[in-house]
C-alpha cells in the first residue's frame, strides 16, 4: 500500500483568518478516504490547496511523491487530480455535453477526442440521455452528477469530491454511492468531504477529521465515531 497523496502541515491564511493551520492527511492509492469536520473547519479550503485553486501559506502537498503545493490548477489536473466544487458550478447556459467536454479538454486538446471522451463519461455516470439539456434545467441530483462527470472527464487518478451528496434524497444518495463504487472499481482513488456519516461509514476505508483548520483524527470510521476529540468537535459546532 502506498500513499498517493501526502499533505503535511498545510496552512492557508485569508488576511488575518487562519483557515488552515496544520492539516496533515494521507490518501492511500485505490482507497476511499473521508474528510469530515464541522462547518468552516477548512475542508473546502484544503481541497482548493490540493487542487491548485488556492496557494497554501505553508506546508507540503505531495502527489506520487512529487511536491505540488502552489502548482497551478490546470497543471495539477494534468497530473491526475480532479475535483468537484461544493457550490456546484451551474453551467447554466452550457449543455451537459459541453460542460463535460470542458473537463475532457484539460487532457485532450483535440475537440473531437474530447467530445468522444465526454460522451463515454456521460454514459458511465448515467447522463448520456440528458446530454443536450442545459445545466440550468437539471435537478440538484443531476447537477451533482454533472459535477462528477466533468471531474471524471479530466481522467483523474485522484478524485476530490466536495459534498456531492448534500441536498440529495436517500434514494439519490444510494444512486450516488453506487456511482462511487463504480468509480472506485475503475481504480480511481477518492478523497471525499461528506456530512452524512451514515453514507461515509460503510464505504470509507479511512476517515480524517479536521476542526478549526487542524487535523484532529485519522483512522478507521469505526474508531472516529468513538473518538472523544471527534465527538467534541461535532457537539461543539
Ligand atoms: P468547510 O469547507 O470545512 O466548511 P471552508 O474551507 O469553506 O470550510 O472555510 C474555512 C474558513 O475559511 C471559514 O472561516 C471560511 O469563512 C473561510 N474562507 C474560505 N474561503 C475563503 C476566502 N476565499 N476568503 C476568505 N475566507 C475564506
Ligand atoms: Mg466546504
Amino acid at each position: 500500500m502506498s500513499a498517493l497523496l501526502e499533505v503535511q502541515g498545510l496552512a492557508k491564511r485569508f488576511g488575518s483568518l487562519r483557515a488552515l493551520d496544520g492539516v496533515d492527511l494521507t490518501v492511500e492509492e485505490g482507497r476511499l478516504t473521508g474528510l469530515i469536520g464541522p462547518n468552516g473547519a477548512g475542508k473546502s479550503t484544503a481541497f482548493g490547496c490540493i487542487a491548485g485553486a488556492l496557494k497554501p501559506s505553508a506546508g507540503s502537498v505531495r502527489f506520487r511523491g512529487v511536491e505540488i503545493a502552489g502548482t497551478a490548477y490546470h497543471r495539477v489536473a494534468r497530473l491526475g487530480i480532479g475535483r468537484t466544487y461544493q457550490i456546484v458550478q451551474t453551467f447554466a447556459d452550457m449543455t451537459v455535453l459541453e460542460a463535460t467536454t470542458t473537463g475532457a479538454l484539460m487532457r485532450r486538446p483535440r475537440l473531437r477526442d474530447a467530445i468522444a471522451h465526454a460522451r463515454e463519461v456521460l454514459t458511465f455516470v448515467g447522463l448520456e440521455d440528458k446530454r443536450y439539456r442545459l445545466g440550468r434545467a437539471l435537478t440538484i441530483a443531476d447537477k451533482k452528477r454533472l459535477e462528477v462527470a466533468r471531474a471524471l472527464a479530466t481522467e483523474p487518478s485522484l478524485l476530490l469530491l466536495d459534498e456531492v451528496m448534500a441536498g440529495l434524497t436517500p434514494a439519490e444518495c444510494r444512486d450516488a454511492v453506487d456511482l462511487l463504487r463504480r468509480i472506485l472499481a475503475r481504480g480511481v482513488t477518492v478523497l471525499m468531504v461528506e456530512h452524512v456519516m451514515e453514507v461515509l461509514m460503510p464505504i470509507a476505508d479511512r476517515i480524517v477529521v479536521i476542526a478549526a483548520g487542524k487535523t484532529i483524527f485519522a483512522g478507521t470510521a469505526g474508531c472516529a465515531v468513538r473518538d472523544r476529540r471527534v465527538v467534541d468537535a461535532y457537539l461543539g459546532s
